[in-house]
């Protein structure tokens, strides 16, 4: 079974196989991590965004819940797996459901690429307003269980950006 770790600090400067950007469906940067990625990654991530864009024509270039893998540009890692987190509307619209699917189609490219290591943000718990505890929990148990049909990756590691989202990610790993 992969090890699953947490730590707090800044996604692009973790060493794994691949990180997993919390993008938006148009897959043509943001803010938050999305920016923070496109920055370090330099202007051939984009490229191969929009590349990705054009071959969908006048669909979303990554729907909610979907995951979509590039190379990492400047980064230095192997892969970027970009998805889509659901935006918080009161939990009715189905977004446990694309939250989980998130971290899953996460895991299962990497498995597919036979990526070892992959390191994930605390999806749509920023502008997207999904409830902190809520996120951590859904993340936790959606890895747990893809995890054992993805078995070429033995490292998850939660990456959180401030210390409450690591303290809930603390608790629920020991626990
Ligand atoms: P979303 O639109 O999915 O909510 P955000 O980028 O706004 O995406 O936030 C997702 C999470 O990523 C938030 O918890 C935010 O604090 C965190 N975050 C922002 N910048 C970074 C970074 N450089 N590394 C890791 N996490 C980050």
């Amino acid at each position: 079974m992969a090890q699953i770790e947490v730590i707090q600090g800044d996604i692009t400067r973790v060493l794994v196989d691949a990180i997993v950007n919390a993008a938006n469906s148009s897959l043509m940067g943001g803010g938050g991590v999305d920016g923070a990625i496109h920055r370090a990654a330099g202007p051939s991530l984009l490229e191969e965004c929009r590349k990705i864009a054009a071959a969908k024509r006048n669909e979303a270039a990554c729907p909610t819940g979907e995951a979509v893998i590039t190379g990492a540009g400047n980064l230095p890692v192997k892969h970027i797996i970009h998805t889509v987190g659901p935006v918080w509307h009161g939990g009715g619209k189905e977004e446990p459901e694309l939250l989980a699917s998130c971290y899953r189609k996460s895991l299962l490219l990497a498995q597919e690429a036979g990526l070892k290591s992959i390191a994930f943000p605390n999806i749509s718990t920023g502008v997207y307003g999904y409830p902190r505890d809520k996120a951590a929990a859904a993340a936790v148990k959606a890895v747990r269980e893809t995890l054992p049909s993805a078995p070429a990756v033995k490292r998850v590691v939660f990456v959180c950006f401030d210390g409450e989202n690591y303290s809930l990610y603390k608790k629920l790993l020991e626990g």
